[in-house]
C-alpha cells in the first residue's frame, strides 16, 4: 500500500501532512521534538505571552486565508494595532519613522535631499540585473546608496538576520529582479500595479499584519490537533533512511512508498541517507538571540507607537533591531507594563548572539537606554537563542536548489520541502509543503516514478 514518511513537524511538514490528509492518502509525519511547530513556539511567562521564533503573519495571501478557514481559526485570527504599519529606523542614534506616503517621504529626515531626488530618478536608470548580482549592489544601481544604507540593510536584518552585500537579489528577493525585467523600473512597475488594480474594479486589499489570540503556536497546534496523534510520531528524531531494492524507503523500521524531507538543511546532512545531501553545507544559517524583556510603561520615554525599530549596521549598534509587541497585539504584557523583543547577532555579528546572556544584557540595556530612553531593569527576561536561525538566499542557494530538483528527478518519491527551498516566511514554508504534497498526489495518481524531471538549464547547472 502506498504510504508517505514526512521527516520534521514544522509548518512545512504539517502543512504537506494537512494536504495528504484531506486527500486520505495514508502518511505517518515523524518529529524529533516532544511537539510539532519547529521555529513556531508560544510562551506564557510571568503574566506575557512571548513568541520566541516569529511573531506574526502578513497578509492578505489567499492561501493562507485559505488554510486559516479549512482549520476553522478565523475567529482566533488576532489583527495588529493600525498603528502597527509605523516602523522606525536608526539614523544618528535616532529612531525616525519610515516614511508611509509621498507627502511623508518629502518632510522625513531619514534620507538626505540628493538622496530623495536620487530615489526619484529610478524610473530613469536604464541598466539590468546581472547575474549574481547582490541584493546590495541592486539596491545600490536602482536607488542610490542612502536607501541601501537606512532602508534595505535594517529590513534585510529583520527579515533574514541576513546581510545585504551576501545575498543574491534574485534568490532572495525575485519580485525585484522581474520588475525590472517587465517595466526596466521598480517604480513603473509600482504604478503598472496601481492603474491594474484600479481598471479591475476591485477595491484594493490593504497590506495585514496578524497573529492568533493565543499566539503564533496557535497555528501548528491546530494543525496536528485536526491532523490526528495517531498520523504524527513525536520524541522520533530520524537518523537513517534506506531504499529498498523495491523502490520503497525503510524509515524507523516501517516501509513507505514515498519520502518528503522537511528538515533544516543542516539537519538533513547529518542523515545517513542512500544518496550524497553534503550539497546541503551550502546553504548557512547565522545565529539569532532574541531577548523578550518585561518593564513598566513609564521605564520608557518612548512613546513605541509602532511595530517596532531596526538598525542600519552603519549605525554600529550592539542589537539588531526591537519588536514592540505589547504595542501590536493585545494581550502580550500585563497592564500597564510593556514587552520588547531585541534580535541580536543574525549574519552582521552571528558569534554575538552566542554569548551568555549576562554578557549580552548591559550591552542590549544601554542601546535601549540611548535609544528609547529606557531606565532600570527589566522585571522578566526570555531569553531564545536560535543556533541555525534562517536559512540565508545567496548565491550559493541556487545550485543546491538545482541538485534538489534532480534529486527528486531521479529517486523513486523522493521530495523536498522547507523554508530553504521556497521562501523562509511561515507563509512560503506552508507553500512549500503543500507544494510537495501535490506532487505526491500526483504522482500516486498518474503512476509517474519520480518527481519533476530537471530542465536542460538545470542539469547543465549540475
Ligand atoms: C527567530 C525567528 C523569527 C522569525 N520570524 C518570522 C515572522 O515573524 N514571520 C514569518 O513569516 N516567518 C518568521 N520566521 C521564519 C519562519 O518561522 C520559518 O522559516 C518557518 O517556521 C520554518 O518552517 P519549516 O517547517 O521549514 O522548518 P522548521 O520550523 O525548522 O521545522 C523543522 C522541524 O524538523 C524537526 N527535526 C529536525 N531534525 C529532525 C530529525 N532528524 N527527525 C525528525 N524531525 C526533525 C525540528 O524539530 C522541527 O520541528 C522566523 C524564524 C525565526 C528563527
Amino acid at each position: 500500500m502506498k504510504r508517505v514518511a514526512i521527516i520534521g513537524g514544522g509548518i512545512s511538514g504539517l502543512s504537506a501532512a494537512w494536504e495528504l490528509k484531506k486527500k486520505k492518502i495514508p502518511f505517518i509525519l515523524f518529529e524529533a521534538t516532544d511537539q510539532c511547530g519547529g521555529a513556531i513556539r508560544t510562551l506564557h511567562e510571568a503574566g506575557c505571552l512571548i513568541e520566541a521564533g516569529p511573531n506574526s503573519l502578513s497578509g492578505p495571501h489567499p492561501e493562507l486565508d485559505r488554510l486559516i478557514n479549512e482549520l476553522d481559526l478565523a475567529t482566533e485570527v488576532c489583527p495588529a494595532d493600525a498603528h502597527a504599519s509605523n516602523r522606525f529606523i536608526v539614523r544618528d542614534g535616532q529612531p525616525i519613522a519610515l516614511p508611509r506616503s509621498f507627502a511623508e517621504f518629502i518632510t522625513t529626515p531619514l534620507f538626505s535631499t540628493p538622496a530623495k531626488w536620487r530615489l526619484l530618478k529610478e524610473p530613469f536608470i536604464r541598466s539590468q540585473s546581472a547575474p549574481g548580482e547582490t541584493l546590495a549592489a541592486f539596491t545600490e544601481r536602482r536607488l542610490g546608496s542612502e536607501p541601501l544604507t537606512y532602508a534595505l540593510n535594517p529590513f534585510v536584518s529583520g527579515i533574514y538576520a541576513g546581510d545585504p552585500d551576501r545575498l543574491s537579489a534574485a534568490a532572495a528577493f525575485p519580485t525585484l529582479i522581474e520588475m525590472e525585467r517587465e517595466h526596466g523600473s521598480l517604480l513603473r512597475a509600482m504604478m503598472h500595479r496601481s492603474k491594474k488594480q484600479r481598471a479591475s474594479g476591485k477595491p484594493r486589499s490593504p497590506r495585514t499584519i496578524y497573529t492568533f489570540k493565543e499566539g503564533m503556536q496557535t497555528l501548528p497546534n491546530r494543525l496536528a490537533e485536526k491532523i490526528g496523534s495517531d498520523a504524527i510520531k513525536t520524541h522520533h528524531p530520524i537518523e537513517d533512511i534506506e531504499a529498498l531494492s523495491s523502490g520503497e524507503w525503510k524509515i524507523a523500521d516501517e516501509v513507505f512508498s514515498d519520502l518528503l524531507l522537511t528538515l533544516p538543511t543542516h539537519a538533513q546532512s547529518q542523515l545517513v541517507t542512500p544518496f550524497d545531501l553534503t550539497f546541503f553545507d551550502a546553504i548557512r544559517y547565522p545565529a539569532v538571540t532574541s531577548l523578550s524583556l518585561l518593564y513598566d510603561r513609564n521605564q520608557l520615554t518612548h512613546p513605541l507607537n509602532g511595530f517596532g525599530m531596526l538598525i542600519p549596521a552603519c549605525e554600529n549598534r550592539f542589537i539588531l533591531g526591537v519588536l514592540f509587541p505589547s504595542s501590536i497585539f493585545p494581550n502580550r504584557a500585563p497592564e500597564n507594563k510593556i514587552l520588547l523583543t531585541v534580535f541580536i547577532g543574525g549574519d552582521r555579528d552571528p558569534d554575538r548572539a552566542l554569548l551568555p546572556r549576562d554578557q549580552l544584557l548591559p550591552h542590549v540595556e544601554k542601546d535601549l537606554q540611548e535609544l528609547l530612553g529606557l531606565q532600570g531593569a527589566p522585571h522578566h527576561i526570555s531569553t531564545h537563542r536560535w543556533v541555525d536561525a534562517i536559512p540565508q538566499y545567496t548565491a550559493e542557494i541556487e545550485p543546491v536548489h538545482h541538485q534538489l530538483t534532480l534529486l527528486e528527478a531521479t529517486h523513486l518519491g523522493l521530495y523536498f520541502a522547507g523554508n530553504y527551498r521556497d521562501g523562509i516566511s511561515i507563509t512560503n514554508a506552508i507553500l512549500s509543503g503543500r507544494n510537495a504534497a501535490e506532487r505526491i498526489i500526483e504522482n500516486q495518481s498518474t503512476g509517474k516514478e519520480s518527481g519533476a524531471t530537471p530542465t536542460l538549464d538545470e542539469e547543465n547547472n549540475l
